[in-house]
């Protein structure tokens, strides 16, 4: 009997599995107890990534929703606020955290699927010091961004926006969570990213593929502050370079291959009748279909897809899809689409 094919799974690039690379990098993975600072793959992994987006420090932690929450706390007191766009991941997806665990009030302004416009989000700031007005803090970005299905934002919006900050003394914190999608899309440096935010969260599981791990970067004091958080939150995690050891894997193996991904995405979006040109990164979307339909009809023939609205559904390219599969799912969505 055939082997039945594998399931192609478009939902998210988070569903990734370690390779067998990587898990040969994890078994061999020299270890200590990183609540003492004494894991000698973590250290490695924080100074890497420290280094890599320009900044003093890093901090190892299990999610990028606590990357994102301690690094807004570290820039933002309680009844201060936090301004971002109003389809961003952390007020979207983190569970109102900033609000149930901080304190901090959150504030949004509707954007263009996304995109950062620096003069929309400064024109609401709200001044420190005023005796009626809430301050705004901090602003969030976000890069690339998610509900903005993989859309790169725009580096003079992001200088500008980092310009203006400094005069305001209004701090900037990235959700980097996929900033290596933006890097390999648009050739801009890692570091210049990261000289433009005074703290970023950066993810190892979604494109680069690992079980788990995100990395908070930023001054050295304000670190060894989120060091505290971290612990606080019971983040504080013991011998976890098992876990280092496949960030610090991906970021050797599956950084440079990431333009596959994308190459996959503008490959499935050209079969589709999607404009490649609409695809910046490794997402594509088909819109005005009927979602639930789609992605059951989609299921049944092994291809899994993700509705995000009942008209909209995402497929999302990443480690574990390969041109087979991605020619797979093309020939099942475009059949289903026909119907
Ligand atoms: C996935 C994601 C995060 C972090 O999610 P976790 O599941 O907590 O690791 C943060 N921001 C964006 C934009 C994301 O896509």
């Amino acid at each position: 009997m055939a082997e039945p094919a594998a399931l192609v799974d478009l939902r998210s690039d988070t569903v990734t599995r370690p390779t067998a690379g990587m898990r040969r990098a994890m078994a061999d993975a020299e270890v200590g107890d990183d609540v003492y600072a004494e894991d000698p793959t973590v250290r490695a992994l924080e100074e890497r990534t420290a280094a890599l987006f320009g900044h003093e420090a890093a901090l190892f932690v299990p999610s990028g929703t606590m990357g994102n929450q301690i690094g807004m706390r570290l820039v933002c007191e309680p009844g201060q606020e936090v301004l971002c766009d109003a389809d961003a991941h952390v007020v979207t997806y983190e569970m109102g955290a900033a609000a149930a665990i901080f304190g901090i009030s959150t504030r949004t302004v509707v954007s263009d699927r996304g995109r950062l416009d620096a003069d929309a989000l400064i024109a609401q700031v709200r001044p420190k010091g005023d005796w009626h007005l809430t301050a705004t803090a901090a602003i969030a970005v976000e890069n690339t961004h998610n509900r903005g299905f993989g859309r790169v934002q725009p580096l003079a919006e992001l200088e500008k926006l980092w310009r203006w900050s400094r005069d305001a003394g209004v701090a900037v914190h990235l959700d980097g969570a996929r900033i290596w999608n933006a890097h390999v899309a648009s050739g801009v440096g890692l570091d210049t990213y990261g000289r433009l935010a005074d703290t970023a969260s950066v993810c190892f599981s979604k494109g680069l593929g690992t079980p788990v791990g995100s990395v908070l970067v930023g001054s050295a004091e304000r670190i060894a502050t989120a060091r505290l958080w971290r612990k606080r939150l019971g983040g504080g995690m013991r011998q976890v370079g098992v876990l280092a050891a496949a960030c610090l894997y991906a970021l050797e193996h599956h950084l440079p291959r990431l333009g596959e991904d994308h190459e996959h995405a503008r490959l499935l979006a050209a079969k589709l009748g999607v404009d490649p040109a609409s695809v910046e990164t490794n997402m594509v979307v088909l819109d005005d279909v009927n979602a639930p339909v789609l992605a059951e009809a989609a299921k049944a023939q092994g291809v899994l897809v993700s509705q995000v609205s009942p008209t909209r559904v995402r497929l999302v390219t990443h480690l574990d899809v390969d041109a087979t599969g991605i020619d797979r799912a093309a020939a099942v969505l475009t059949e289903l689409l026909a119907r």
